[in-house]
């Protein structure tokens, strides 16, 4: 047994003292009080003094590039990054190579990531124009959810036909996950600029191709279609201010239909940061204006917005660094997604209990995640303990990503994750990975 002790629990709304004892995979028992004696003296002691003890982040949407890109990213690296972010948790998008459009490569990427996820994983599976028995095969059980890319080009997961939209909407039995961007507008936006501009077109006008417009157009076109036909959708990484007109805070996450996603980048960048970052924050959805930016972290926090992810999606640095037209969009967070947080919770932006809730806590709502995402007695044992006076600049020594670079390379962040606890195993604890140990397939009660 491992008793984390005397640390600062924060978990469900509240941050008090006590302790967490793990047996095997899951949480035996949280003490307030007094420990008894027999168990201080048969279990491993990990001190949580001073230090915050939280439930391992669960993070909806990341892109780990296996199989069919891994000079990019493999869910070894990845995941390593992401435990060491306090990250214990992770359902990957379906975009790699072969794309992950059938029952067959899903299973296959399970069987990868039994072999070699150091944290628990799920997958999505991909709609095209043209798998619909595969999606509706998919048991809600086991695959987290189908991903629609609407309007956003993807090879040929970008689902154009209305009759197949409106297939998958009315007969899911699954979570439709949608990326929402109007390929018709993007496109017209890009002849415009590309008129006054030519090819070399300046970064910052990222925000205005990709535009709120396009978000705003797709976005709700989504939400109606959802209502129409009652659809459990999920809105991936909002970037507007506008697209939360769409949403609603009324009820509590786990009774939505429609519950939306905002991205640590879309939380922390605006597009004045396109001078200093240049393509390296390119992104899809764009980052975009100051107000964008303001408007969704109070989305975060009046609960319009459920859940904070990263959409991390590594390239290689050179990849990155290119004209606008060449540089590929999307970039690696997953290992500083909660240090992002914690230091807007510094600049008292946000509670701590608000990020523990939108980070750990309602992804596992919303996907409803069996027996995860809240230190609870018989829950899983996925755990971060953090020092919140323990700063760290990030720098090319301490960065897990295979890609080898991070947006915020320079930045100082105040806090660091210490120990990572997966399936009640230490995993990760100062600088050290225990590798021995595989994460588990995420189930879900659908
Ligand atoms: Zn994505």
């Amino acid at each position: 047994m491992i008793l984390i002790k005397d640390a600062n629990i924060v978990n469900e709304g509240s941050i008090y003292k006590g302790s967490v004892l793990l047996d095997h995979e899951k949480i035996q028992e949280i003490f307030t009080g007094e420990i008894p004696g027999d168990i201080l003296s048969n279990s491993k002691i990990i001190s949580g003094e001073g230090k915050y003890l939280i439930p391992g982040v669960i993070d909806d949407h990341v892109h780990f590039r296996e199989p069919g890109f891994t000079h990019k990213a493999d869910i070894s690296t990845e995941s390593a990054a992401a435990v060491a972010g306090g990250v214990t948790s992770f359902m990957d998008m379906p975009n790699t190579k072969p794309q992950a459009t059938t029952l067959k490569l899903i299973e296959e990427k399970f069987k990868t990531a039994d072999e070699k996820s150091l944290a628990n994983f799920s997958f999505y599976i991909g709609a095209t124009n043209d798998n619909m028995d595969e999606l509706l095969n998919a048991s809600p059980k086991e695959v987290c959810g189908i991903k629609v890319f609407m309007g956003a080009s993807t090879g040929n997961m970008l689902v154009d036909n209305n009759d197949v939209l409106d297939k998958i909407f009315s007969l899911s039995k699954n979570l439709v996950a949608v990326h929402c961007e109007d390929e018709k507008i993007i496109q017209e936006n890009i002849a415009k600029y590309r008129n006054t501009q030519g090819e070399n077109i300046p970064v910052k006008y990222h925000a205005e191709i990709r535009s709120a417009e396009a978000c705003y157009k797709s976005s709700s076109f989504a939400v109606a279609l959802a209502k129409k036909h009652n659809t459990r959708l999920h809105l991936l990484h909002l970037s507007t201010a506008r697209e939360l007109e769409l949403l609603d805070n009324t009820v509590p996450a786990k009774d939505k239909r429609i519950t939306a996603e905002a991205c640590v980048h879309h939380l922390w960048f605006d597009e004045s940061d396109y001078e200093k970052h240049g393509t390296l924050i390119k992104w899809n959805p764009s980052i975009k204006t100051i107000e964008d930016k303001e408007s969704l972290l109070e989305a975060v926090i009046d609960n319009r917005i459920d859940i904070i992810a990263t959409d991390h999606a590594p390239h290689l640095a050179e990849e990155k660094n290119a004209p606008y037209f060449q540089s590929m969009s999307g970039g690696p967070l997953v290992q500083h997604s909660l240090s992002i947080m914690l230091e807007l919770y510094r600049q008292k932006k946000i509670t701590f209990e608000k990020i523990v809730e939108k980070m750990c806590h309602l992804p596992a709502d919303v996907f409803k995640i069996v027996k995860r995402g809240y230190i609870r007695k018989g829950f899983y044992a996925d755990l971060a303990l953090v020092n919140m006076n323990q700063p760290c600049t990030v720098s090319k020594e301490n960065i897990l990503y295979k890609c080898g670079w991070s947006p915020f390379e320079g930045v100082t962040f105040h806090s660091k994750v210490t120990h990572t606890f997966v399936n009640g195993t230490l995993v990760f604890e100062n600088g050290s990975f225990n590798k021995t140990v595989k994460g588990q397939a995420l189930s879900f009660l659908k």
